[in-house]
């Protein structure tokens, strides 16, 4: 929507979206490129009939400005402004439950269409991606460092005020209980469960040849430094054990 047209809602607070610099079309044409060329694009895009199940159906829309009907409608009729600008805040409304594609008559995954918006967001370093992902940065050190998402260490009052009085009962001595669970492998706070060092520099090749590692380096470069130093160190350690095992 233009200046001129403005409500009188944009009159008082502006219009992020009118008041940004225009892209140019060849970069426009280049994110459309990117989502389209993915090898799932064409097995959850189908066509749409505009019917609206999807939208009935999906919890995000009942409580945000967002709708998977019109993001497939976006992508359907190819419409790169419109798609550039639900990039920008509207894709991240998904909860990825996948309720949408299940219900759509056209065999559509509207679910499976923002998961590629997401990953081209991300690969062309847009802010609206920085911005979601930054308040997980602690969370991804240790998916991407151990393969855990969360460890006990992790859950505090202060990081989970919104559990309310139920968070006191992390309060207890971690140690003590954690070593009461009879697997042992799961006797470790800094891990949800304890990692096999080869099994974590095996997972740091599948997330440099997967993309994972270069996109966190467009997105979060400081993460990304990190991160790698973390995949030396154990890299290193692994060699070590090898040699120390005679192995090769
Ligand atoms: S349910 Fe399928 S066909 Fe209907 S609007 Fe959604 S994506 Fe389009
Ligand atoms: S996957 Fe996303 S778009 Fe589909 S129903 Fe769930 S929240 Fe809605």
């Amino acid at each position: 929507m233009t200046q001129e047209h403005a409500t009188r809602v944009q009159e008082h607070i502006g219009d992020p979206v009118s008041a940004r610099a225009p892209l140019e079309r060849t970069k426009l044409e280049e994110i459309f490129q990117d989502i389209q060329s993915d090898l799932r694009f064409d097995h959850q895009l189908n066509g749409c009939l505009n019917c609206g199940i999807c939208t009935a159906t999906c919890p995000s829309a009942h409580y945000y400005d967002y709708s998977p009907r019109e993001i497939v409608q976006l992508l359907w009729t190819e419409n790169l402004e419109g798609i550039y600008d639900a990039m920008q805040e509207k894709i991240w409304a998904c909860a990825q439950c996948y309720t949408c594609a299940a219900r759509c008559p056209f065999g559509n995954s509207p679910g499976g269409l923002v998961m590629l918006m997401r990953e081209v967001a991300i690969k062309h370093g847009m802010e609206s991606a920085k911005n979601v992902l930054r308040p997980f940065s602690r969370v991804m050190l240790k998916l991407i460092s151990t393969g855990n998402q969360l460890s006990p260490d992790m859950i505090s009052r202060d990081a989970f005020p919104d559990w309310g009085p139920n968070v006191s009962k992390v309060d207890a001595p971690l140690d003590t209980l954690r070593k009461a669970i009879p697997v042992p492998t799961l006797h470790t706070t800094k891990t949800a469960w304890e990692v096999n060092l080869k099994t974590s520099v095996e997972l740091y090749t599948i997330w440099e040849e997967t993309g994972v590692t270069n996109s966190l380096k467009t997105i979060d470069p400081n993460l990304f430094d990190v991160i790698q130093d973390i995949m030396d160190d154990k890299r290193d350690e692994y060699s070590d054990w090898q040699e120390a095992q005679g192995e090769d």
